[in-house]
């Protein structure tokens, strides 16, 4: 790797030219991501079996849902970079009030292995839509893609402007001495305090994308066999290696035993009775992540409700449900990241959220339940960066809200119009002209009493009493106007 210091040099001088503020440039790097995307489909493909086994129908998910956030991205920009008008107070009628949406200026991205594509190229379009230069930093774990990412960024993209690293700790460690307008991190919350420590030291402005244990809570009523789809769809994705797939279910007694029954059948229908030669069924991130799940199963053994099996080989780990799981566990001591889903008793939704609130902020909830009280509950005494009822993880297809967590799952959000918005800083922009200076004498000194009073006159607020927006008066009188106008209408007529 190229030393550190001379890339973001180079990221830096090539910011300052100024050719990455205009929409040309802009439009035109966009463009190349979208090329990339499409020349490059088979071998992102090929990459991401080799790096996670995974079945082409999530690759082909993965890029999709970055391709379309991009086009999404390409047909606003223009809209997007407009400066945003402000509403104004009365003294400021006549200037000018805008949010100019202005670059950073150079952004280290650091990406993750999970879904190595979507996680490194969304915010780095985000950035270029933004105006900034960037520096990828791809993650050595899904080394097939990264390697291929290293290759084909450059044939696409403006070199000057867009670096990309791969690399493990050392590279990201040496990465971080460096000083950037901002920081962009998706991975482990271990880490992310590494690289906000970095930031502070320059006061960088930062988005931490992070983790956590997603808690599920099952609610009584249900369609147990459409609850275990779900939940079963959102855990086994990817081998479970999601950010904000499902880590844990609480239940009572009762529902859990006939979730097992139900999750038999899906399990069954998902990956037919050996998943391991499934081509719908991926693999575990590395040899540590494996030997990390495996030792959780190793250490429930008298839990295996479901499952269980491991291969070495291939980082292989089944489908696995553990039942009666306490809080205290193994499997409730870290996130998951596999394919492995505890069942805790509980014996209402109270001690669910009891155990909630007690603990860190999660990066989602998920709640199955018809019951509108339950589902009030859960929305007004949790927080979580999102949740979804009836659901696992399609909030984050829905690009239109913010995806991003809160306390230890991160801080910041991005997808759609936010990920523009998260790589430009909004600068208040005020202009005046030099005229009236008489009208304006009335806030210079010598202060006199006179003053504040008109003051107070032209710009002190009054709380707002009524429902409505305009003052009470004025709607009684359009009332009446309106009233007066329809008797006339009705006179005339007759
Ligand atoms: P990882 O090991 O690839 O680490 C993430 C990044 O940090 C990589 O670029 C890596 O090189 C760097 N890194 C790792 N160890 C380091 C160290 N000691 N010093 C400096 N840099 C280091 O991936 P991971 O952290 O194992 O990824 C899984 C975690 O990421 C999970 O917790 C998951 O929930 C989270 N995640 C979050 C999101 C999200 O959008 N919120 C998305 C995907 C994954």
């Amino acid at each position: 790797m190229a030393n550190c210091t001379e890339i973001v040099k180079g990221l830096k001088d090539a910011f300052r030219t100024g050719k990455t503020v205009s929409y040309e440039w802009r439009r035109q790097q966009l463009g190349g991501v979208l090329k990339l995307l499409d020349e490059n489909k088979e071998e992102i493909m090929k990459s991401l079996k080799q790096d996670l086994h995974k079945p082409p129908f999530e690759a082909f998910f993965e890029i999709d849902q970055c391709r379309n956030d991009l086009i999404d991205t390409m047909n606003n920009l223009k809209e997007w970079m407009k400066p945003q008008k402000v509403q104004k107070p009365l003294v400021n009628l006549m200037d000018k009030a805008l949010i100019q949406k202005q670059p950073y200026g150079v952004v280290l991205i650091i990406g993750t292995w999970n879904f190595p594509i979507m996680l490194t190229l969304m915010p780095m379009f985000g950035a270029l839509a933004g105006g900034n230069c960037v520096l990828l930093k791809t993650s050595r774990i899904s080394w097939s893609t990264s390697k291929l990412l290293e290759h084909i960024v450059p044939k696409y993209l403006d070199n000057d402007c867009v670096k990309v690293v791969n690399g493990g700790t050392g590279e990201t460690t040496d990465l971080l001495k460096e000083r950037y307008d901002y920081i962009f991190y998706t991975g482990n919350t271990s880490i992310g305090k590494m690289v906000m420590t970095a930031a502070s030291q320059y006061l960088t402005p930062v988005t931490l994308e992070l983790g956590g244990k997603n808690p599920v809570y099952v609610d009584k009523n249900c369609d147990l066999r459409a609850v275990a789809n779900r939940i079963l769809w959102g855990k086994t994705i990817n081998a479970g290696q999601t950010c904000i797939a499902p880590d844990y279910v609480m239940c009572t007694k009762d529902i859990q035993e006939k979730l097992i029954e139900a999750m038999k059948v899906t399990i069954n229908e998902f990956y037919q009775d050996d998943p391991s030669s499934s081509d719908s069924y991926g693999r575990l991130g590395n040899e540590r992540h494996f030997q990390r799940v495996k030792q959780i199963i190793d250490s429930s053994k008298d839990n295996i409700a479901i499952g269980g099996i491991t291969n070495e080989n291939e980082n292989y780990v089944s489908p696995t449900v553990l039942k009666d799981v306490k809080f205290t566990d193994p499997a409730m001591m870290e996130e998951m990241f596999g394919p492995v889903l505890p069942i805790i008793q509980v014996n209402n939704e109270d001690e669910a959220i009891e155990f909630l609130v007690n603990g860190e902020k999660p990066l989602a909830i998920y709640i199955f339940s018809n019951d509108k009280k339950v589902k009030d509950k859960f929305r007004n005494s949790t927080s979580s960066g999102g949740l979804v009822i009836n659901d696992t993880m399609l909030h984050a297809g829905v690009m239109t809200l913010p995806f991003g967590g809160v306390g230890n799952s991160g801080m910041g959000a991005y997808h759609g119009k936010l990920t523009f918005d998260t790589f430009c800083h909004n600068r208040a922009c005020l202009e005046r002209e030099l005229i009236l200076e008489g009208l304006q004498s009335i806030r210079y000194p010598p202060y006199t009493q006179k003053k504040i009073q008109i003051i107070q006159r032209v710009t002190q607020k009054k709380l707002n009493h009524s429902p409505f927006k305009l003052p009470f008066s004025v709607v009684v009188i359009g009332m009446i106007v309106a009233a007066f106008l329809l008797q006339m209408f009705a006179l005339y007529i007759e």
